[in-house]
């Protein structure tokens, strides 16, 4: 069920009508829009009774929501979600391309910061590294833990990159909620719902990675468990998902944009670092990204991929993040988008290298 407020409706009369809708032991989100507010109702197993809501002053009309997510749709909030963040002009979802670089994972303080001086200098205003590493074998890199955590918020106060990384269980939530800016949720956790419960409740804004077999319903529900908890600040990515193709690690399913943008209010970006697993694939993919209306980039970039401890294959060089970022800011205007100016400009002339 949705109550839409009417335009004119004021505070207390939204307030009023999340205590009626608290008072029938359902939970109320009130999302404010452009022009109006609206309310969904949640923990309902049956039919709300839309009788005693409709009387109510402010209201506008109760509408039953038919589709099985209803804080990730746009019937519940027309225009885009555009996440802001305190003390930085950063934005994800907004008219500016979102760009998020860095290592798989933070391996040392040397590596980070080389690393982090390079994509802040080509204009990335986000910056990732894995201090809890999603490992395929237990005998792999596994992340540094807080330490990581700890460089990464240095990094912050040094080149003023808002940090995102990922956290891979319910323990690591607590820190990684302390350090970071975006919490990541990776795409073997997309369905871990006691996961995604937890970081409904944390105050920092999710990223939440399509799982490798996720259909496009099964990944804005995953997102509806995040809401549903009160945390309305989720950013969805796209990585690629298996498919019989192995000339990449994965099939990454750009389509799934614009399907998503139809759906929901919730900004979706692309990674084409795990979308693709292969360097030379990065930069082609991410220029497709930009052009089919992603709302921002995540991509892996290292100064020595060869020496890396996770994902080296797919990791770009500093030179080549560059110039991903020079094509991007041609792209961009082409579809309505802008590329932040902060960072040092690439010479065009290095471009087609
Ligand atoms: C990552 O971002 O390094 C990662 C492990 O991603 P995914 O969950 O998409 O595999
Ligand atoms: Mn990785």
């Amino acid at each position: 069920m949705l109550v839409v407020m009417q335009a004119h409706a004021t505070e207390e009369q939204v307030r009023g009508v999340c205590q009626k809708i608290e008072s029938l032991g359902y939970r109320a989100h009130a999302i404010p829009g452009a022009e109006r507010t609206a309310i969904g109702i949640t923990g309902n197993q049956g039919e709300v009774e839309p009788g005693s809501l409709e009387e109510m002053p402010g209201v506008q009309e109760v509408i039953r929501v038919t589709k099985p997510y209803k804080l990730v749709s746009r019937d519940i909030k027309e225009n885009n979600t555009i996440l802001r963040f305190p003390g930085s002009t950063a934005t994800i979802g907004g008219n500016d391309l979102a760009v998020i670089a860095g290592p798989c994972s933070i391996e040392s303080r040397e590596q980070a910061f080389a690393i982090a001086e390079r994509v802040s200098r080509a204009g990335a205003q986000f910056f990732r590294g894995g201090a809890y590493k999603p490992r395929t074998s237990p005998y792999s890199f596994q992340g540094l833990g807080e330490e990581a955590l700890q460089i990464m918020a240095e990094i912050r106060s040094q080149f003023g990159l808002l940090i995102v990384t990922e956290a891979v269980d319910n323990e690591s939530v607590d820190l990684v909620e302390k350090y970071a800016d975006v919490i990541q949720i990776g795409a073997r956790n997309m369905q871990n719902f006691s996961l995604l419960k937890r970081v409904g409740r944390a105050k920092k804004p999710v990223l939440l990675k399509r799982g490798l077999a996720a259909t496009l319903e099964e990944l804005l529900m995953a997102a509806e468990y995040v809401m549903s908890e009160g945390n309305y600040n989720v950013v969805l990515c796209e990585r690629g998902v298996r498919t019989f193709a192995d000339h990449t690690r994965n099939t990454l399913d750009l389509s799934i944009v614009p399907a998503v943008q139809r759906l929901s209010h919730l900004p979706i970006i692309v990674d084409p670092s795990h979308g693709t697993g292969k360097r030379n694939k990065v930069l082609p993919l991410s220029r497709a990204a930009v052009a089919v209306g992603a709302d921002g980039l995540i991509v892996e970039v290292h100064n020595q991929p060869d020496k890396a401890l996770s994902d080296g294959m797919q990791s770009l060089f500093p030179d080549q993040f560059d110039e991903l970022m020079a094509q991007v800011r041609q792209i961009a205007p082409v579809v309505g988008r802008t590329v932040t100016q902060t960072g040092t400009q690439v010479p065009v002339a290095t471009m087609n290298r």
